[in-house]
């Protein structure tokens, strides 16, 4: 512990002095460096989507692990595609989308195109998510719902995941989610409890956040739960301990742990550049509470190839358990 504590106040004050004009070429270096690596497969996907109109959070969100998912080896290749259009109805303070109160409408055919295109990809794992649509009665949930029931009746094997949101609470939201047929239920904290109000909307919140992945786990013991948290946002050790003991109550079995990198100068700023060895720290001490995987690393983002194909396997093993 001790060492932990040391560096990050270490770390603190080095962030604290760096100009804005370091930050910015730090974050910039940091993309670049993975960026470079895109693959082959990755210009297919991202050629196919062209036509569809549809949004990959991939693409959106400048996530650096794009080359890595979309390039995946066969047997390994992910997406992450967004729902619902790129305007959300919240504003948190570290997220580069869009918003607005009231986003255009839905495309109502999209679950159709949505699930049509990826089981022409033959992706093995895809990741769903959306930006928040507290402008709809369900928030969405139902789309998501139709999105998911009708991928798996065109192919069932492919795994999916559903990032979804907190739906203001709303379990029935909830329920019509983890029915349609999803393998994992992710919704993400982002940070510890005291953060909450400095780093998401208003209407977001840690308690609302973890009864609804609560909830989710309730109503199919099969389903895997999981969740994420930004760090370098001000989080101290025991809290980021607090998190993920109160995550391990409610049942969340896989965690992610990235670094939060200021998409622009009108973002949140980092608060620490959080050491390699912090990472390898939290992986351990997530493992040894309990959690069946803890994906952790400053490039790991709440949807990560490497977790996608550890939660892949598991649920392939747990399947088989339960046909034995
Ligand atoms: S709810 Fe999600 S998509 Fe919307 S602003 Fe917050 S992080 Fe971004």
């Amino acid at each position: 512990m001790d060492f932990v504590a040391g560096s990050s106040s270490q770390q603190r004050e080095e962030v604290a002095a760096e100009t804005g004009a370091a930050v910015k070429n730090r974050e910039e270096e940091m993309h670049r460096s993975v960026l470079g690596q895109l693959k082959p497969d990755y210009v297919k996907v991202k050629e196919s989507l062209k036509g569809l109109n549809l949004t990959t959070v991939c693409e959106e969100a400048k996530c650096p692990n794009i080359g890595e998912c979309w390039g995946g080896l066969e047997g390994t290749a992910t997406a992450t595609i967004m729902l619902m259009g790129d305007t959300c109805t919240r504003g948190c303070k570290f997220c580069h989308i869009k918003t607005s109160r009231a986003p255009p409408p839905v495309d109502e055919d999209e679950p159709r195109k949505v699930a049509e295109a990826i089981s022409k990809w033959g992706l093995d794992y895809v990741v769903l998510t959306s930006v928040d649509r507290d402008d709809m009665p369900d928030g969405g949930a139902g789309h998501f719902a139709r999105t998911i029931s009708t991928l798996k009746d065109l192919n069932s094997k492919v795994k999916i995941e559903a990032l979804v949101s907190d739906f203001q609470g709303n379990e029935a939201c909830v329920k019509t989610v983890v029915d349609s047929g999803l393998d994992v239920y992710a919704h993400n904290i982002e940070t510890v409890e005291r953060l909450q109000g400095r780093v998401r909307d208003h209407r977001a919140g840690y308690k609302q956040s973890l009864k609804t992945l609560e909830y989710a786990k309730s109503l199919r013991q099969d389903l895997v739960t999981k969740s994420s948290i930004m760090l370098g946002v001000g989080e101290k050790d025991e809290e980021v301990f607090q998190a993920m003991r109160d995550l391990r109550s409610v049942g969340v079995e896989i965690l992610t742990f990235g670094q939060y990198l200021r998409p622009s100068r009108r973002h949140m700023r980092v608060y620490e550049y959080v050491p390699m060895d912090k990472y390898d720290y939290w992986k351990r001490e997530g493992e040894a509470l309990g959690f069946a995987f803890v994906a952790s690393g400053p490039l790991v983002r709440s949807s990560y190839k490497a977790g996608e194909f550890f939660i892949s396997a598991m649920l392939n093993e747990r399947r088989k358990a339960a046909a034995a």
